[in-house]
């Protein structure tokens, strides 16, 4: 196959993209190569880039340096640069921006003005059906919830069927019930319409739920770009594990291919099974309660939070040398009060194990 054939699979394709603003380096040679249908998050701290991206891609900022391939077609590299409603790329923003003298209708339609009076009909009921929106065609957005506008912003992005669907938080300013509910929504009709998605978030959990493929970024760097699956269980970096919750670390000892500390023998990855030492990062929800005495170590309560589904306590342990302290996620109910002691053992699938030296 020929590179362009090859450079077709792609809904998008960036390669060395680096930005400046100024003399702040804000994106640092990015690659990106994602697949048709497929749903891509960048997921990083705030000022990582994330955004950065996206306005690249929409063509709201100039590219500096790298190409940049929209279904194996170049459409920016430092020369050239397609206009960006020429991209065939839809837009979703945090503070969905309706048009207000528009009604629900004409905010979906603004984007079909090719089409004949007829199909730009159809087309405008199918969005209002499919975003269960039938009852607000004629009217202003100012008098929608919250969860209606943005239902109405994400209709009108897709009403043109971009070729790419781009989401900057588009879910943060909804209330956490909705932000759910308005994402499983979209998830629906993403499938249903078979768009490919990049999508920007700072929320592990909205990653994981809604994307194929999780980039995590991290001062202008993609740092890992990994199933959901991978990104939680084989993270490259600590920064990557840390990500997805509160971890505790220890470090320990290596011995035919098991690193031994107080939590038992866990097993070490085939690749790390040269070293002598290892840093174990337990993730809070890999401890769990035990009343069997030959697992696990004894722990003293200092706090416990009802998070309803889940308990979040802080423990420690007295025995060791120096006190040591973690937070443990159970999903068991914690009875105890604050300074009696619990049996806690450690799930080892849970653990994630990097080398050290
Ligand atoms: P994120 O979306 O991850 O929060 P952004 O892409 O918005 O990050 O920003 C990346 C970095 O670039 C940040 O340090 C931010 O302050 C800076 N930045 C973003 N936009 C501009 C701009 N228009 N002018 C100057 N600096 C900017």
């Amino acid at each position: 196959m020929t590179a362009n054939h090859n450079r077709a699979c792609f809904s998008l394709e960036l390669r060395d993209v680096t930005h400046h603003y100024g003399r702040h380096l804000a994106i640092n040679q990015i690659e990106i190569f994602l697949k048709k249908q497929n749903i891509l998050c960048l997921l990083g701290p705030s000022g990582c880039g994330k955004s950065t991206v996206l306005r690249l891609i929409a063509g709201l900022e100039k590219l500096q340096q790298g190409e940049m391939y929209i279904e194996g077609h170049l459409v920016a590299n430092s020369h050239i640069s397609i206009k960006a409603e020429s991209r065939g790329v839809g837009l979703v923003f945090q503070d969905y921006v309706l048009f207000p003298h528009l009604t629900v209708a004409q905010n979906i339609a603004f984007g079909l003005g090719k089409l004949a009076q007829k199909m730009r009909q159809e087309r405008v009921e199918y969005f209002l059906d499919i975003f269960h929106l039938h009852d607000c065609g004629h009217l202003y957005p100012h008098t929608l919830s919250g969860g209606q506008q943005q239902r109405v912003a994400l209709a009108r992005a897709l009403a043109p069927q971009p070729k790419l669907l781009l989401l900057d938080e588009a879910f943060s300013s909804l209330d956490v019930r909705l932000r759910s509910y308005v994402r499983e929504q979209t998830l629906e009709v993403i499938r249903k319409l078979q768009t490919t998605v990049i999508m920007v978030s700072h929320d592990p959990i909205e990653a994981m739920e809604m994307a194929d493929e999780i980039a995590i970024m991290r001062a202008g760097r993609i740092i890992q770009i990994d199933s959901p699956y991978q990104i939680y269980h084989n993270p490259k970096s600590e920064f990557v594990a840390e990500f997805f919750g509160e971890t505790s670390s220890v470090i320990t000892v290596c011995h035919n291919g098991m690193a031994e500390s107080y939590w038992g023998h866990i097993p070490v990855p085939n690749e790390f099974h040269h070293v002598n030492q290892v840093k174990l990062m337990i993730r809070a929800e890999a401890f769990y309660q035990t009343d069997d005495a030959s697992l696990g170590v004894r722990a003293r309560i200092h706090d416990v939070r009802d998070l309803g589904r889940m308990v979040k306590v802080h423990l420690s342990i007295d025995e060791l040398p120096e006190p040591y302290f973690f937070y443990a996620v159970l999903t068991e109910p914690v009875y105890q009060p604050k300074d009696a002691y619990i049996r806690i053992a450690v799930d080892p699938k849970r653990v994630v194990v990097f080398p050290i030296g």
